[in-house]
C-alpha cells in the first residue's frame, strides 16, 4: 500500500490540497480529466480569509500580484440607481492580514498552485486520466482511471481527496446524498471591455437589486491583466438558452440594467445552472470531499471556491498530522465537524440570502431588507461584523475552534 495521497481533480480546490500536502513531503497524485484548466468564467473572487489560509503554504503573495484589489463592494436600486449600502474591507484591519478582497479568474488560480507545487518532484499531475473506478479497504484505496485511448491505469493509496466538482463521480460511488435544491433560473454570466468604473461610480465588485432584472457586475484582471468586467444576468423559467444567449437578448438586458453598456461589444458569454447542496457525510472511509464535490451554492457573495479551498487546507493538514504519526485517524472525524456544518451555516445561508436580497419580490419586504442593509454599512459594528460574516473569516475562525 502507498502511504501517498491520491487527488481527484486539479481545479482550484484539487491543485491546492496536493500542493499543501506536497510541501510537507507527502507523495501526491492528482489524477485529471482534462486537457487543460478551463478558462470559462467561474470563481474571481478571493477572500481574506482565504488569503489568510494561503499564505500559510506561500501562494497569497502571487495571487495578490496578478489580482485586481477590491476594498469596496456596493449595492444600488436598478430602479432608482441610487447607492443604498457600500461596504469598505478596510475595517477589518487587524482582522486578517488582507483586508479585502482580490479578483483574479480562478484558472489563473489554479496555475500558480500548480506551479509552486512544479517544485515538489513527489506531486504528480496526470492529465487525459478520467477516474471510473474507486474501492477501499482498511489499507487504503485503488482508483481506475480511463485515458482517450481506452487504456485502464491503476493507482494506489493511503488515501483519496475528492476534488472532482459537483457532479462528483467519488461522492457518488461512495454513496454519500447530496441534498438541497436547484434554481429554476439560471445565471449568464456575460463578459465585455465597457469600464463600468468610469461609467458610473461602480466600484470593483457591485451588486443590482431588481425583483425582475437583478445583476452583478465584477471587474477582473482579463486575459491581458488590464481589466474586463464581468455581468452576471439571471435566465427566468421560459426564456431559452438560444434567445438567451444572443447578444440581442443580452443587450436588451444591459439596457434594462446597465443602460450606458448597452451596444458594447461582448466579448465572453456563458450559462449556469445554480444549485443549493451540500453533502450528507465529507468523508468515507479513506475517501474525503472537499470543494464543489462537497457543496454548491449560487455565486452572489464568491464563497464556493473559497470555503472549497478552506476544506482542502484543513484537510491536508489533518493527513499530514495522520501520517506524521502526530494524530490518530479519530482527526478525519474533526474534518466533517469543521466544515460540514459550517457549510450550511456560513455559505449556504449566505448566498441564499444574498440572491433573496437581489431579487425581492415583495416592494416591503425589498424595502426592508435594503433599509437593513443601508443601517448595517452606516453602523460601524455592524459593518464590521457583516464583513466578517461575508469574508468568512468568521466561518474559518469558527471551523478552527471545533475540537
Ligand atoms: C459563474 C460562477 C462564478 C463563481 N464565482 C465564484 C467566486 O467569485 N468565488 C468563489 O469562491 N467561488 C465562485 N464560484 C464557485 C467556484 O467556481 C467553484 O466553487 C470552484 O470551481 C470549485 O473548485 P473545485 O476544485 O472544487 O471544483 P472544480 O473547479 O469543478 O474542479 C473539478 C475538477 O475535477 C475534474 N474532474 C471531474 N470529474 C473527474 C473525473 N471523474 N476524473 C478526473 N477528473 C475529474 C474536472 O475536470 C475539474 O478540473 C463561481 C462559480 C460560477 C459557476
Amino acid at each position: 500500500m502507498s502511504n501517498g495521497v491520491l487527488i481527484i481533480g486539479a481545479g482550484p480546490v484539487g491543485s491546492i490540497t496536493g500542493l499543501a500536502l506536497a510541501q510537507a513531503g507527502i507523495p501526491v497524485t492528482v489524477l485529471e480529466a482534462l486537457a487543460e484548466t478551463p478558462t470559462a468564467h467561474r470563481a474571481a473572487t478571493t477572500h481574506a480569509s482565504t488569503l489568510d489560509v494561503l499564505d500559510t503554504i506561500g501562494l497569497s503573495d502571487e495571487i495578490v500580484r496578478q489580482s485586481i484589489v477590491a476594498r469596496y463592494f456596493q449595492y444600488r436600486y436598478r430602479r432608482t440607481n441610487e447607492i443604498f449600502a457600500e461596504f469598505d474591507f478596510d475595517r477589518l484591519a487587524g482582522e486578517t492580514n488582507h483586508p479585502y478582497a482580490v479578483q483574479l479568474e480562478q484558472h489563473k488560480t489554479v496555475a500558480i498552485a500548480l506551479e509552486a507545487a512544479k517544485a515538489f518532484p513527489h506531486f504528480k499531475l496526470h492529465r487525459l486520466h478520467n477516474a471510473v473506478e474507486l474501492t477501499q479497504d482498511g489499507n487504503g484505496v485503488r482508483l481506475v482511471t480511463e485515458t482517450p485511448d481506452g487504456a485502464k491505469h491503476d493507482w494506489k493509496g493511503a488515501y483519496l481527496v475528492a476534488c472532482d466538482g459537483g457532479r462528483s463521480f467519488a461522492r457518488k460511488v461512495c454513496g454519500i446524498d447530496f441534498p438541497g435544491f436547484t434554481y429554476e433560473e439560471r445565471f449568464m454570466i456575460v463578459a465585455t471591455l465597457f469600464d463600468f468604473e468610469a461609467a458610473d461610480r461602480f466600484k470593483y465588485r457591485n451588486y443590482i437589486a431588481d425583483s425582475e432584472r437583478w445583476s452583478s457586475v465584477f471587474k477582473i484582471p482579463g486575459p491581458d491583466g488590464k481589466g474586463m468586467w464581468r455581468t452576471l444576468l439571471p435566465i427566468m423559467a421560459g426564456e431559452s438558452d438560444e434567445e438567451c444567449t444572443t447578444d440581442k437578448w443580452i443587450h436588451e438586458r444591459f439596457a434594462e440594467i446597465l443602460p450606458y453598456a448597452k451596444d458594447t461589444p461582448i466579448v465572453h458569454k456563458n450559462l449556469y445552472n445554480v444549485h443549493q447542496r451540500v453533502a450528507s457525510s465529507f468523508s468515507h472511509g479513506r475517501v474525503f470531499l472537499a470543494g464543489d464535490s462537497a457543496h454548491i451554492n449560487n455565486p452572489l457573495g464568491g464563497m464556493g471556491m473559497n470555503s472549497g479551498i478552506q476544506d482542502g487546507v484543513n484537510l491536508a493538514r489533518k493527513i499530514i498530522q495522520v501520517t506524521r504519526g502526530e494524530a490518530d485517524v479519530s482527526v478525519f472525524d474533526r474534518y466533517d465537524r469543521q466544515r460540514r456544518p459550517l457549510a450550511q451555516k456560513y455559505v449556504q445561508a449566505q448566498s441564499i440570502q444574498n440572491k433573496e436580497t437581489l431579487q425581492a419580490k415583495d416592494p416591503e419586504a425589498a424595502n426592508k431588507r435594503f433599509d437593513e442593509l443601508r443601517k448595517t454599512a452606516e453602523d460601524p459594528v455592524r459593518h464590521k461584523a457583516f464583513l466578517m460574516n461575508s469574508s468568512l473569516v468568521a466561518m474559518w475562525r469558527e471551523s478552527e475552534a471545533i475540537t
